[in-house]
């Protein structure tokens, strides 16, 4: 893209209504606009980074085996009858009437929808198991909506659902959400720790939230320091494995981590006093086991291979996805904007030309810019004609991980300067090597392509 073609609304001065540092640069960097509290416009910047985030949860819930679909936003409430859920959602829950009088509501959650389609359509147990997801927006009349797209009314969730012959197999589900998720939000750059979580009135162990620690996360976290040296990385894993997966699961959630709703302090108390924590957390996901409480209520059985027939045991897996750009930018921004991490960056490099105008720059910048796209880079030329420092204030704002900046001194020595925006440092390259280096930095990023199983 060239800037001077995009769309890039930034702003100059900080936003008053911004009370945290990723709603302000969100903001500044031109990416959302606020419609009305808690509903946010998509601009061209924050739609990218949204598009990257949803395209690493496809691609890590289909690595999973889970497959993709998408329900409505609008439900019938005589679903949320059938559970008994549209009496006890309360004030949360957006209810209207179409022009015959009957009830819909904006889906806040979709277990009464997926349970309806699972009843009509899978009969017997050689159907399982299946796991069925969408990214779809939701709606919450939250109380109190704030720090823009962390706490929305509407919002982007990715939302899975699993359906099972037997507890065991669908604790088996719940393990390989609880690794899809760990890669997951690994690919975005981010630690998100499981911690054990409250399974509210269903009650249970069998839920965890992730949490992203930052200072201004909404929940108060206890963990043992010991839970964030764990990384995923790249090993590979057969989702299919029962004991690979659990193995996963003990080995995260084998560590004190809660949040204030399960925090148990004589239990915390035995972990050493040097590795206690106590910190502040988002939350960027949930999985949860629930059983067969929307089965028995719903009617969602199988022919089991006795001949009779069984509910299903089910669980629900929900990853905050447009909230997920807030708790990224709270994880990694500085005083001159945002830092993308390199697997989720709108653009994977600026080109800043210190000249625009000049032949050689504007010739070398585009040649630059030709054979990034070659490679398969998405790379933003800044061809705007500005001063040196407002475009690489702009650079830094919107948080390009990396820079690559052409000059007619550098170019008459064959040289440009690739700049790391997480480090600040600059090296001076010839073109085809500072292309080369962005090629290698982004080739795990790029090389991620997942084929039905
Ligand atoms: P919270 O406790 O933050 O209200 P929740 O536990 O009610 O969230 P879930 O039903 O677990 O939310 O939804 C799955 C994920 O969707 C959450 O982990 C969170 O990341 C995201 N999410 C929930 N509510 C919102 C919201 N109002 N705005 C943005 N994202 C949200
Ligand atoms: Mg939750």
């Amino acid at each position: 893209m060239r800037l001077s073609r995009y769309f890039l609304p930034v702003l100059k001065e900080d936003p008053k209504e911004a009370q945290i540092v990723s709603h302000r640069l969100m903001l500044r960097a031109g990416m959302i606009k606020q419609q009305a509290a808690g509903i946010y416009s998509w601009l061209p910047l924050g739609f990218k980074v949204l598009r990257r985030i949803e395209q690493i949860v496809h691609e890590e819930q289909q690595r999973a085996g889970h497959i993709p679909m998408l329900m409505p936003t609008l439900q019938p409430a005589d679903l949320w009858r059938e559970s008994g859920r549209y009496d006890d959602y309360g004030e949360e829950m957006l209810r209207l009437k179409d022009r015959h009088k009957r009830d819909l509501l904006y889906g806040p959650t979709n277990e009464e929808m997926i349970t309806d389609i699972f009843r009509s359509h899978v009969n017997s147990y050689k159907d399982l198991p299946l796991t069925l997801y969408h990214i779809q927006w939701k709606f919450r009349d939250e109380i109190r909506p704030r720090f823009g797209v962390m706490r929305g009314r509407e919002f982007l969730m990715k939302d899975g659902y699993n359906f099972d012959l037997t507890k065991e197999d669908a604790l088996h589900a719940y393990n390989r959400h609880l690794v899809s998720y760990l890669r997951s939000y690994e690919r975005m750059g981010l630690q998100a720790i499981p911690m054990r979580a409250d399974g509210g009135p269903i009650g249970g162990d069998y839920t965890h939230e992730f949490l992203v620690l930052a200072e201004t996360g909404e929940s108060e976290v206890f963990y043992d320091k010991e839970i964030t040296d764990l990384t995923f990385g790249d090993r590979a894993i057969d989702y299919d494995s029962v004991e690979q997966c659990q193995a996963v699961l003990e080995e995260f959630t084998g560590r004190y981590a809660r949040t204030d709703e399960t925090h148990d302090q004589a239990i915390f108390d035995e972990v050493p006093e040097e590795r206690r924590r106590t910190a502040r957390g988002i939350e960027v996901g949930q999985i949860f086991y629930f059983g067969t409480k929307y089965s028995d209520a719903m009617g969602a059985t199988v022919v089991g291979p006795d001949g009779q027939r069984v509910p299903v045991h089910m669980g629900s897996h929900g990853i905050g996805v447009s909230r997920l750009l807030g708790a990224i930018i709270e994880a990694n921004h500085d005083e001159k904007g945002i830092i993308w991490p390199e697997g989720v960056a709108p653009f994977h490099v600026g080109i800043v030309n210190l000249k625009q105008g000049d032949n050689s720059t504007d010739s070398a910048c585009e040649a630059i810019y030709a054979e990034l796209q070659t490679r398969g880079l998405d790379p933003l030329y800044d061809d705007r004609d500005e001063r040196a420092g407002a475009k690489f204030a702009t650079a830094d704002l919107i948080g390009l991980p990396w820079r690559i900046t052409v000059g007619p001194r550098g170019l008459a020595a064959n040289k440009v300067e690739l700049t790391s925006r997480r480090t600040g440092e600059s090296e001076e390259l010839s073109p085809k090597e500072a292309i080369a280096r962005l090629e290698a930095i982004y080739a795990p990023v790029l090389g991620s392509v997942v084929r039905d199983k």
